[in-house]
């Protein structure tokens, strides 16, 4: 499944909510989730229909992990609503930039990767998505929970 380019991540503002509470209640770890959708505009779009929280279960400040079984359980119900994994978010204590292990991770994982993390004594949020070898910025775009 080749995954093209995408230049945006739609999320509303009862998305950035829950993954607010997400990175809150993994502190001191890094909290995670799978961002699951659709695409759109011919697959320039990643849109947020659904956030499922995964446990980190490398319990760490520095990395996180999800259990490959509870993925897997994630990503089969979300089939049968027609969605599929359009981005994996995590938190950090840090700016929100690839870590080394994110990056080597972002290959096997080639969908948008948010991370939120902190910037000048602020939460900032920042997605990337590794793209034929590169890091590429995308855009997180705030849309409206209505008509959809
Ligand atoms: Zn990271």
């Amino acid at each position: 499944m080749a995954i093209p380019r995408i230049a945006q991540i739609q999320l509303t503002s009862s998305h950035r909510r829950q993954l607010y509470g997400i990175r809150r209640r993994a502190l001191p770890h890094e909290g995670c989730a799978l961002l699951l959708g659709r695409y759109i505009e011919k697959g320039l779009i990643a849109r947020v229909v659904r956030i499922a929280e995964a446990e980190n279960i490398a319990r760490s400040i520095s990395s996180f992990e999800i259990d490959p079984e509870h993925q897997y359980c994630i990503l089969m119900a979300a089939a049968k609503e027609g969605l599929e994994q359009v981005g994996i978010y995590h938190s950090h204590p840090a700016p929100p930039t690839p870590s080394a292990s994110d990056l080597e991770f972002m290959e096997f994982n080639p969908c948008v990767w948010v991370i939120d993390g902190i910037q000048k004594e602020r939460f900032r949020m920042k997605a990337y998505q590794l793209w034929q070898g590169f890091l590429k910025s995308v855009g997180i775009q705030s849309i409206s929970s209505k008509g959809r």
